[in-house]
C-alpha cells in the first residue's frame, strides 16, 4: 500500500503517525512545499515577540522521524489524477498512490489594493514570512496593521516587541465584534493603548504609497496618510484548496469530507484547515483553523486510510490565546453576526464560535479578569474566559462533554451571581461523582 500525504503541517504529521500505528510495511510518502517541513504555527507569534528561538518550533526529533519511517519530500504537488491515481510533484514528477490526504492547509486573503506588492507589505503564514517581518522591522520604525482576529494582534504585539510604533487600523467601531461582546473588545483596545499602539476605528485602506516599490505610508478612503514603513495584513484565511478543485472534488468554502474524513473519491481523504467538516454542534460543515482540530482530524484520517473505519467526532472548538497580551480562553459558541476586519475566518479561528444559537449571556469578574458564558437549555454553549485561567480547564469540558447543568442553571442566570464560584463548585462536585 503506497500512501501520499500533501502537506507538512500538524493535519499531514499526525496522519503518518496514525497509519504508522496501524500499518508497519506500507510505503508513506510526506509532500510539502514549505521548505521548514513540520513546525508549530501557533508558535510563530512567539517567534516574532522573541519569547521562543525558532528551534523551539520544531517540536519533533530525528529519531520521531525515524521511527516513522516516511520519506519526505520537498515539493509542490501541481496535480492530482485521479482516474490513474498519481500526483505530479513540481509539475514534472509523477508518484503514484493508493490513498491520499490533502492536507493542504490555508492561506492568507491577499490585500487587493494599489501598492500591495510593496516592499515591506507583510503577512503571516509560515516561519519565513515571519523571518521577512523580523527583518523589515530591525530597520523600520513604524507599521501599520490592518485586519482582525488573532493574528492582527499577534502582528500588532510582535512589532511592538521589536520597537516598531503601531497604528491598528479598524474598519468597524470595535475589535472582533462577531467573537468577542463590547466589553471584551474594549478590554483588549484599552490594553493596546496602554502598550502605545494608536488605535484608528472606521478606518478603510485604500492604497500603499511609496518610492521606488518601497512601503512609504498607506492612504485611507477618508483621504488621510499615515507614514510607515511596514504595511502588516491579517483579513482572513482561504482554504488551499486549489488542488482538490482542479480534480473535481467535492468544494463549498473548502473540501467537503464525510465523518470519516473522506471527500467524495473513497481514496482521497482531506484534514486540517483545508477541509471543511461536519459540526455537530450547529449541524453544518463548518472551517476552523485551530491546531488541535487539525492534529485530530489528521488523526482519524491516517487510521480510515489504514483501514480502521473511525468516525470524526467534532468537539466544541477552543483556543487558548493572547489578546494584547491578556491570556483569553474562547470555547463553543460565543457570538454572531460579521466582523468588518475579517473576511471568512482568520487564523486561530472556528466558524463554529459564530453560530450562537438562542442562549442566554451571563457574565462577572472586574476589570481584565472576566468570564463570560452563553446558558442554554441544559448545557453550556459556550464561553469567554479573559485573564485569570481558572475556569478555562472546568468550561472547556463541561461544554465539550455537554454537561447537564439544570442544577445550577438558576444560580448561573441570577442577578449578581458569583459565576466563578458557582462553575467552581458545579464542577468539583461533577467531577467527584463522575
Ligand atoms: C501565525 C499563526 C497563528 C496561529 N495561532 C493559532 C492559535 O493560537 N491556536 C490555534 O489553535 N491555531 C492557531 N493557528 C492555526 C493552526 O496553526 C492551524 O490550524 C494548523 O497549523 C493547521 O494545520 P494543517 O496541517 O491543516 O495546515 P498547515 O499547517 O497550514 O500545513 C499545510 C501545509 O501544506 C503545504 N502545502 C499546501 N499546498 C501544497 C501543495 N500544493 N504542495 C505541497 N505542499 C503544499 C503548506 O506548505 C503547508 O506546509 C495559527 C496559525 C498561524 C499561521
Amino acid at each position: 500500500m503506497r500512501y501520499a500525504i500533501i502537506g507538512t503541517g500538524a493535519a499531514g504529521f499526525a496522519s503518518i503517525e496514525a497509519i504508522r500505528s496501524l500499518d508497519k510495511s506500507g510505503e508513506i510518502f510526506m509532500l510539502g512545499d514549505d521548505p521548514h517541513g513540520f513546525y508549530s504555527r501557533p508558535g510563530l507569534a512567539y517567534f516574532l515577540t522573541g519569547e521562543l528561538a525558532d528551534k523551539s518550533l520544531f517540536p519533533k526529533t530525528r529519531e520521531d522521524y525515524a521511527r516513522l519511517n516516511f520519506t519526505y519530500q520537498k515539493a509542490r504537488v501541481t496535480k492530482i489524477n485521479r482516474a490513474e491515481k498519481f500526483l505530479l510533484l513540481d509539475g514534472k514528477t509523477p508518484l503514484p498512490y493508493d490513498k491520499l490526504l490533502i492536507a493542504t492547509g490555508a492561506s492568507a486573503l491577499p490585500l487587493t489594493i494599489p501598492g500591495a506588492n510593496f516592499q515591506g507589505v507583510v503577512k503571516l503564514d509560515h516561519l519565513e514570512d515571519a523571518r521577512g517581518i523580523l527583518s523589515f522591522a530591525k530597520r523600520g520604525k513604524t507599521a501599520v496593521v490592518v485586519g482582525g482576529g488573532i493574528t492582527a494582534l499577534e502582528l500588532t504585539e510582535g512589532l511592538l516587541a521589536r520597537g516598531v510604533k503601531v497604528h491598528y487600523l479598524l474598519r468597524g467601531d470595535r475589535y472582533w465584534s462577531n467573537v468577542l461582546d463590547e466589553h471584551e473588545s474594549r478590554i483588549v483596545e484599552a490594553r493596546l493603548q496602554e502598550e502605545g499602539v494608536t488605535l484608528h476605528f472606521h478606518s478603510e485602506l485604500t492604497e500603499v504609497i511609496g518610492k521606488g516599490g518601497k512601503v512609504g505610508g498607506v492612504r485611507l478612503l477618508n483621504g488621510k496618510t499615515i507614514k510607515c514603513d511596514i504595511l502588516a495584513y491579517a483579513i482572513g484565511i482561504k482554504p488551499r484548496a486549489e488542488l482538490a478543485q482542479d480534480a473535481e472534488l467535492a468544494l463549498d468554502r473548502g473540501i467537503l469530507v464525510n465523518e470519516f474524513l473522506q471527500t467524495n473519491d473513497p481514496d482521497i481523504y482531506s484534514a486540517g484547515d483545508v477541509a471543511q467538516v461536519y459540526d455537530p454542534i450547529t449541524g453544518r460543515s463548518v472551517l476552523d483553523s485551530l491546531w488541535s482540530p487539525a492534529r485530530d482530524q489528521g488523526r482519524v484520517a491516517g487510521l480510515n486510510m489504514a483501514g480502521q473505519r473511525k468516525s470524526y467526532i467534532k468537539s466544541a472548538p477552543f483556543n487558548v490565546t493572547r489578546l494584547a497580551g491578556l491570556t483569553t480562553t474562547i470555547i463553543g459558541a460565543v457570538g454572531h453576526g460579521r466582523d468588518e476586519d475579517i473576511v471568512g475566518i482568520a487564523r486561530g479561528d472556528s466558524e463554529t464560535w459564530r453560530q450562537l444559537p438562542d442562549a442566554i449571556v451571563a457574565q462577572g469578574g472586574f476589570d481584565i479578569n472576566r468570564v463570560r458564558i452563553l446558558v442554554g437549555e441544559k448545557i453550556l454553549i459556550g464561553a469567554v474566559v479573559m485573564g485569570d485561567q481558572t475556569l478555562s480547564a472546568p468550561l472547556q469540558k463541561i461544554i465539550a462533554q455537554k454537561v447537564d447543568i439544570t442544577s445550577v442553571r438558576d444560580k448561573l442566570l441570577a442577578r449578581d451571581a458569583k459565576i466563578a464560584d458557582v462553575i467552581v463548585d458545579f464542577w468539583s462536585k461533577h467531577a467527584a461523582v463522575a
